[in-house]
């Protein structure tokens, strides 16, 4: 465990020298001086990520693999260690006990983890797109609660958005928040919700303004959720075809009190937090089918 930290440690600064290598890798290099282009070359340090994550994926995943397939349990020990090795949760930036990855960075893991088992990195990864609405929008207080405390124990997160009714069209979703004083009183279902049995707290989008009529643009509010607050109900984990280990269920909220605090950004700001979340998670989310692929 010591180890661990102290592992976790120095990859944290070693994520603080690539910012540098990063920008050093962006010049062109001595060999090509004077010619114009841009140089796609990983860093030292994007390649020691790439090592670590294969190692894990072939040490600690692979094993265990087929046995998380058959049972379809949620493979809690094995987030635990990959958490421990900084694995997970890369983008939470620095400030907040992070390492502040690129979406490349990312990329580049959840690639090599998913070699190993798409159902546990999908229950990985599921934790950067709960997380992602927060780091774009969330204020000082939201962050340092919400993302400070998942650097601090392993814990998972879930992005509330897909309904029974409404999927690729975000705008048709029918959960309403309602304000009534200092909290907003949520009632609608989700579905498909990846870690929505495991999370310990949601990003939920719900409809805000009830005017057919009002654009998209302004009709939603983004919210943090603690996954205890009275009224939210979980229903049966799905028995997907395949990443059967990650949990996947519908979550209805029947009457549940959201304090006004936990507003991301405003009231009517939640459509275009919703989609710059995945503007920044679409890529580490399909990175794992190239392995798949192969
Ligand atoms: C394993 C799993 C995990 C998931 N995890 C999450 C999660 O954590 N959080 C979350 O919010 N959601 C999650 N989802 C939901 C996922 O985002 C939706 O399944 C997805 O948005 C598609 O929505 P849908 O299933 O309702 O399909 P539909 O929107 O009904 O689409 C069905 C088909 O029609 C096509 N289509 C739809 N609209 C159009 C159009 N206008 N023009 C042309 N073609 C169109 C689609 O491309 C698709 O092929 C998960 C889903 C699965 C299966």
């Amino acid at each position: 465990m010591l180890l661990n930290k102290v592992f976790r440690a120095s990859l944290r600064s070693g994520i603080r020298l690539q910012s540098s290598s990063a920008t050093a890798a962006k010049a062109p290099s001595s060999s090509h001086a004077g010619s114009p282009g841009f140089s796609f070359e990983m860093t030292d340090q994007q390649k020691e990520f790439q090592q670590l994550a294969r190692r894990f994926a072939r040490e600690e995943m692979i094993p265990v693999a087929a046995a998380y397939d058959r049972s379809a349990e949620y493979p809690f020990p094995i987030i635990k260690k990959a958490w421990e090795l900084g694995l997970v949760n890369g983008h939470i930036p620095q400030e907040y006990g992070g390492m502040g990855l690129s979406i490349f960075d990312a990329c580049l893991i959840t690639e090599e983890l998913a070699y190993a088992c798409t159902g546990m990195q999908t229950a990985m990864e599921a934790n950067s797109l709960g997380q992602m609405p927060v780091i774009l929008a969330g204020n000082e207080a939201q962050k340092k609660k919400y993302l400070g405390r998942m650097t601090e124990e392993p814990l998972m997160c879930a992005y509330c958005v897909t309904e029974p009714g409404a999927g690729s069209d975000v705008a048709g979703l029918k959960t309403r928040a309602v304000k009534m004083g200092d909290e907003y009183v949520v009632n609608g279902q989700k579905m498909w919700i990846t870690n929505g049995g495991k999370a310990n707290w949601y990003f939920l989008l719900a409809r805000t303004n009830p005017d057919p009529k009002c654009p998209a643009s302004k009709a939603f509010t983004g919210f943090i959720v603690d996954a205890d607050t009275p009224g939210i109900q979980l229903g049966r984990k799905e028995m997907n075809m395949g990443q059967r280990c990650s949990d996947t269920r519908g979550i209805t909220f029947e009457e549940v009190r959201i304090p006004k605090e936990n507003v991301l950004i405003a009231e009517g700001a939640g459509f275009k937090i919703a989609m710059g979340a995945f503007d920044n998670t679409r890529p580490p989310v399909s990175a794992p089918f190239k392995p798949v692929i192969k």
